[in-house]
């Protein structure tokens, strides 16, 4: 019994690692880029009225609500949104969508750890190319003859933002292939590339409501390209899958678009205290990447990253510590609420 004579012919996967949800209660929680303000308080009301008799139907695909609000955020039209479940999933079936040439796909040394797990996955090949000494993507990298591009603009986990000018050029230096850019982060003080897409066909921005929206738990990602795109991604989407989102999700996430209000409010919170976090931080020699996220990036030549983390773990603060090459010196830092920041500041003082 169980000798595993199948074990030759079933996938060997090496998965992507997500960062600890921990049940601890009490915790400081700045591990995972969430957003430390509840989400839109219209979201609350329309989940209080939600009518249950809506969930015996199949989610409709048209997107309505919920296109009508992106669109009109954007200004694109509607075959030019694919909406679906969390930017991960969107990122995924870009991978298999548009990314199907002998040529190696380009991405940075350091980026989003998922993309070369969705290129093994998906059999394609991929080409690594290092950031700069202050992890920077330097554009004429991506001049070459390639079977693809992904860029995460803001980067992750470095938070360094390349300018829309740089982005323009690497997408005008590739027009016989695909540009992916995730921007997952962009609402943090970036500008969006999404007003290129009905210049460049061959450019799919990327977005989430995980980070800026507050709904990371509702999973609703979208990608947003020419139509011509849009419609493979769906084609790939209907290979696999044709019910990827909820419609508690989509009437959820349909009014929190519509809140602009609050969440220019929530994302300028966040901004506000990522600046006074990096300026605390400098006080105590740490040095910090300029952030243009809801996240910091930061070393001290005398403190070992590693330690640190494992004392503001037992300090209940949890951030993320990457045991990779080139960035084990650092400290991934979400950043929290004003009082999270001065308890994680105050423990950072006793540490050192
Ligand atoms: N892209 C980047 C760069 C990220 O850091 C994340 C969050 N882990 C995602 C995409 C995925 O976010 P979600 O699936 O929650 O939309």
């Amino acid at each position: 019994m169980n000798n595993r004579k199948w074990a030759d012919k079933i996938r060997k996967i090496e998965p992507y690692v997500p960062g600890e949800q921990p049940q601890m209660k009490d915790i400081i929680k700045l591990n995972t880029n969430e957003n430390p303000y509840p989400p839109s308080p219209r979201v609350k009301k329309v989940m209080k009225e939600f009518s249950t008799d809506k969930l015996r139907l199949y989610p409709s695909f048209k997107f309505e609500e919920l296109k009508n609000v992106l669109c009109a955020a954007y200004g694109i039209n509607k075959d030019e949104l694919y909406i679906g479940n969390g930017s991960d999933e969107v990122l995924a079936l870009c991978f298999a969508a548009f990314f199907n040439s002998d040529k190696p796909i380009l991405m940075a040394d350091i980026t989003y750890s998922f993309y070369d797990v969705w290129s093994e996955f998906f059999n394609v090949k991929y080409e690594k190319i290092p950031l700069n000494d202050k992890f920077e993507i330097n554009r004429v990298d991506y001049y070459k003859e390639n079977g693809g591009v992904i860029i995460a603009n803001p980067n992750a986990p470095t938070s360094i933002y390349m300018g829309l000018d740089d982005i323009e050029d690497i997408v005008k230096h590739n027009e016989s292939s695909i540009v992916i850019v995730d921007e997952a982060y962009i609402d943090f003080g970036g500008e969006s590339a999404v007003g290129l897409i009905k210049k460049y066909d061959n450019l799919v921005v990327v977005q989430t409501f995980s980070k800026s929206r507050s709904l990371a738990g509702i999973r609703i990602g979208y990608a947003m390209a020419d139509k011509a795109l849009i419609d493979v991604l769906e084609a790939v989407k209907n290979s696999f899958n044709s019910y990827t989102v909820s419609v508690f999700s989509q009437t959820a996430a349909a009014e929190c678009a519509a809140d602009i209000e609050y969440f220019d409010e929530c994302r300028k919170k966040i901004m506000k205290t990522r600046e006074w976090t990096i300026g605390e931080l400098d006080k105590l020699g740490f040095k910090t990447l300029p952030s243009m996220t809801n996240f910091i990036f930061t070393k001290n030549n005398n403190i070992e990253a590693k330690k640190l983390f494992e004392y503001l773990r037992s300090k209940k603060i949890i951030v993320r510590y990457f045991d990779k090459k080139r960035i084990n010196e650092y400290l991934r830092i979400t950043i929290g609420t004003d009082e999270e920041m001065e308890k994680l500041i105050e423990a950072i003082k006793e540490y050192s």
